[in-house]
């Protein structure tokens, strides 16, 4: 046993303070900048400052009718007038990149009419994909991304996100969503890159790197926002933008360090978690906003709120108890730029807070610097307008082949009893279920709009679940029978009768479009239609094949005895349709893994690095399927872990290696998971935390040897006194059901 932690040797493993948080190669260190940033914060009037602090809806300055135009009287009253510095979102839905074009050239036309002839930022939420783009690529939803365990998909779907977004003439992006996903209730699980810190870090870091480059002023890339910082993923009743119970020390561990990382791969912008922590609104929590972000890693960069939310520390939080004092709170607390976003009341009140002194004009000005370095860094302020020639090349085939490979390396097979997967072609087969022939349900919120409900939004040419099927294995040999909706029942018993002739029931089941609040549920619990659907359906006999579109677990106990093969396709993307059913006939070998814990019973949720005390005296860990889970049409052998050496030392390394063997008769890709339990810490250690991941391609009979290195800083975790140490002592690392054992000296 390791000794009390009075006597341990500890090691800080954070960075220090203060360091280069733009990213060393980053434009907005650039020193020319920062020389025109003051320069040009010296002439501004407290309007002008105030004015770049505002961000309002592009509703603000539109006609209100389709096809919405922007209106040319309320746009000089918010940049003549008001001065707004940054302008977000679409009114409704997408826009073609023409119509972008348009928008972009009026507002950056009317901002060089004005004095200091200051750019408008304008910000977009291009989640998977530029979705607020017609005609643009979107991929899985990141839940499915993560799912892959291959940071280079996520690149590649960053770097064309910011493509097609800087083409539409836009150059911030609200994402990537680095919170974690440890609370599957929250309807936002799905936005995350699950629950585990190093998948999400890998996943995010690589997925930064696609949207900005080493340059994000470059005519391709977009300035990243991180969000919403920081532990929104852990809501206490699972409901959007309420309470979360979080210590100093599980912030440190879990929610802050994909951001930390995000800082220092040098993204310009974060957004505020909506909810609050311990009781603390995110909007007026000095500590990690000013205290941790800006002064602990040295940000440099601005903080933008999020929607409406500095007005709500008053209408909604109540730790405000006028308009005027949320505005001075947030604005003391270290919000840069206030997501108004509907008026002008945010300027109003930050001027009179301003004129009586309550926001000193030294925290306007950090704030505009932060802002200005920015604007500078995107390139804006010499090329505020969209580039046409980008047009052209607006929509690539390989663009779709890329969101297809990611779909394909994302689906994971959970269940697959006797090999009834995959499927040979000439059977039989009955289409059944609420998400088989909607695009809607393959995409799910922020595509083409908000919520993402709009069939006719989506492109008809792109299969649904359906369809694939059908292209697959032939319109002569599929029947379809919606069965239920969501949550009701349509007609259960002529899918019962269609099975008769059927040799085999594709279920296709999951949840409808949703996102934030509108997606909120009381159950986690698959609609009681859909699990009587399969139910039913099961009493024929017919093998059942279980297709789940779904942007969280729905839990789906009773079924999955029934089901003969499982198959989660998460929020797969436009390509979905194609590539379930490549996954379904063969056409590729699946090779996904559960990016989560998926629940077997609603009120029994854990993860996978849970604590010691969960699996005793009658408790215990039994989920449906397990964090890093998924099956493959081969079988992979792990043998000979080994260690480079028993012991590692506070300044040196270790390799811990294990050969892996295609043991099976097809080509497969495997995700070899390196994981490290902590024997005895001075505070309770986890079950088991991953610190490490490859994916490997093997043909039959092939093997490799998979090597990880592991250093005294990935055994750290955040201690009593909240800092991160570490901790002699007996340290086991596993990967698949071998481990071997060694000492931190
Ligand atoms: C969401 C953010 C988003 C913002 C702007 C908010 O409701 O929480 O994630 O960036 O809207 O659309």
């Amino acid at each position: 046993m390791a000794a009390p932690p009075i006597s341990r040797r500890t090691f800080v493993a954070i960075a220090p303070a203060g360091a280069a948080a733009l990213g060393a190669q980053s434009r907005a260190e650039s020193p020319g900048f920062e020389a025109r940033a003051d320069a040009l914060l010296k002439q501004m009037t407290a309007e002008e400052k105030v004015g770049q602090m505002t961000q309002v809806t592009i509703d603000v300055v539109s006609r209100d009718a389709p096809p919405h135009q922007l209106d040319a009287a309320k746009l000089r009253t918010a940049i003549e007038h008001y001065k707004v510095g940054s302008i977000l979102n679409v009114m409704g839905h997408a826009y073609t990149v023409d119509h972008w074009h348009e928008i972009i050239n009026q507002i950056q036309d009317a901002a060089a009419k004005t004095r200091l002839r200051i750019p408008v930022l304008y910000g977009l939420d291009s989640i998977h994909g530029a979705n607020y783009v017609m005609g643009s690529t979107l991929f899985p939803q990141a839940f499915g991304l993560a799912a892959t365990w291959n940071p280079a998909l996520a690149e590649r779907a960053g770097e064309i996100s910011a493509f097609q977004t800087r083409a539409a003439g836009v150059p911030w992006n609200f994402y990537p969503v680095l919170d974690i996903g440890r609370q599957p209730l929250w309807p936002r699980f799905w936005e995350t890159y699950g629950e585990d810190v190093l998948l999400a870090k890998e996943m995010g870091n690589a997925y930064i790197r696609g949207l900005q480059g080493s340059d994000v002023g470059a005519k391709e890339k977009v300035a990243a926002c991180l969000k919403h910082y920081a532990g929104y993923g852990l809501p206490f009743n699972g409901k959007d933008r309420t309470q979360a119970h979080i210590s100093e020390r599980m912030m440190r561990q879990y929610f802050l360090p994909t951001f930390e990382a995000g800082v220092k791969a040098g993204v310009p912008t974060v957004m505020v978690n909506s909810g609050e922590i311990d009781g603390i609104p995110g909007h007026a929590n000095y500590h990690l906003l000013t205290e941790i972000l800006k002064t602990e890693w040295g940000f440099r960069g601005f903080v933008v709120s999020d929607w409406q939310d500095v007005e709500r520390l008053y209408t909604r939080d109540r730790v405000a108890d006028s308009p005027k004092e949320a505005v001075r709170m947030a604005v003391m607390a270290g919000i840069d730029m206030s997501m108004v976003p509907n008026d002008f009341s945010f300027f109003d009140l930050l001027m009179q807070c301003v004129d009586e002194g309550s926001v000193p004009m030294p925290r306007i000005d950090d704030a505009v610097r932060r802002i200005l370095r920015v604007k500078f860094m995107t390139g804006i302020f010499e090329n505020p307008r969209p580039d046409a020639g980008m047009k052209t090349h607006f929509d690539q085939p390989a663009f779709a082949e890329a969101s297809l490979a990611a779909a394909r390396e994302s689906i994971t097979l959970l269940k697959n009893d006797n090999h009834v997967l995959p499927l040979a072609r000439g059977r039989k087969i009955l289409v059944t279920g609420p998400t088989a022939h909607l695009h809607t349900v393959l995409n799910s919120g922020w595509s083409r709009s908000w919520q993402g409900e709009e069939e006719e939004l989506l492109p008809k040419d792109k299969p649904t679940l359906l369809d694939g099927i059908v292209n697959a294995a032939g319109k002569e040999n599929v029947a379809y029978v919606p069965g239920t909706s969501f949550d009701k029942e349509i007609d259960i018993a002529s899918a019962v009768s269609g099975a008769a002739s059927a040799d085999v029931i594709i279920a296709c089941l999951g949840e409808h479009s949703y996102c934030e609040t509108p997606g909120n549920i009381d159950d986690l619990t698959l609609d009681a239609a859909q699990l009587r659907l399969v139910a039913e359906l099961a009493k024929t006999g017919k093998p059942i094949v279980t297709v789940l579109a779904q942007g969280r677990p729905r839990v789906i106990r009773p079924i999955v005895p029934l089901s003969n093969a499982i198959v989660m396709a998460y929020l797969p993307g436009l390509e979905g349709g194609r590539a379930v059913a490549d996954i379904l006939f063969g056409e590729v070998n699946p090779s996904g893994k559960l990016s989560f814990t998926y629940p077997r019973y609603p009120n029994a949720l854990t993860t996978y690095d849970y604590k010691v005390n969960e699996t005793l005296e009658g408790n215990h860990i039994d989920p449906e399927f397990e964090f890093g889970y998924g099956l493959s049409y081969t079988t992979f052998a792990y043998s000979g872990l080994k260690l480079s050496s028993a012991t590692l030392r506070h300044d040196g390394e270790l390799t811990a290696s294990v050969e892996v063997k295609n043991t099976g008769a097809r080509v497969g890709k495997e995700v070899v998971q390196l994981y490290v339990s902590d024997l005895y810490r001075s505070l309770t250690p986890p079950n088991r935390e991953l610190k490490g991941f490859r994916k490997v391609e093997l043909k039959p009979g092939e093997s490799q040897t998979v090597s990880f290195t592991l250093k005294p800083a990935d055994l750290a975790f955040v201690g009593l006194n909240n800092r991160w140490i570490t901790e002699p002592g007996k340290f086991r690392a596993s990967v698949g059901k071998l481990s071997e054992e060694f000492t931190l000296l």
